[in-house]
């Protein structure tokens, strides 16, 4: 990699880690002739051809700041943290790109959202359901949240460990 400082194309890596959720390595290199570091990022390239297709059948590029602020808004006043959201969004994007698909319905993303909210925050998980899902999906919600219910009807009492 020619060095940004002196041009001279001779360096060595001293420091090269994976980041965004393992899909691009960030390497710290040290210029031979200048001694001068920089950093290179190396990602796949194919990443960026994924399309979200929106309810009105418009393509917007995918974005998971769009999916993180989705999930802020819902957790909002939550007890829900910053790095339990990134993660989350980082574990909803590994599985989008392990389809393979360069297109995506929102309303797919949404569910994949959905299913990872559930086990973070039950009201977060309420409020994204009916801000981000369509209508036709209400019923499939519905039996959903029974079911979330039903879990937590079916755990044991917080109070039962304090009696012993
Ligand atoms: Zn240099």
């Amino acid at each position: 990699m020619r060095c940004p400082f002196c041009d001279i194309d001779k360096d060595k890596v001293i420091d090269s880690r994976a980041t965004d959720g393992g899909r691009s390595i960030r390497r710290r290199r040290q210029c031979l002739s200048c001694n001068k570091r920089f950093t290179t990022y190396e990602t796949v390239e194919e990443k960026v051809s994924l399309q979200v297709v929106k309810k009105d059948d418009s393509r917007v590029p995918y974005s998971k700041d769009k999916v993180i602020a989705g999930v802020e808004k819902a957790a909002y006043k939550r007890p829900v943290s910053v790095d339990q959201i990134v993660a989350l969004a980082e574990s909803v994007e590994e599985d989008l790109f392990r389809r393979g698909e360069k297109e995506i319905a929102s309303t797919e993303i949404g569910l994949i959202v959905l299913n990872k909210l559930r086990t973070v925050d039950h009201v977060a998980y309420m409020r994204f359901a009916s801000v981000y899902m369509d209508v036709d999906k209400v019923d499939d919600l519905l039996e959903e949240m029974q079911q979330v219910k039903d879990e937590a009807a079916n755990a044991p009492p917080r109070e039962q460990g304090k009696l012993f």
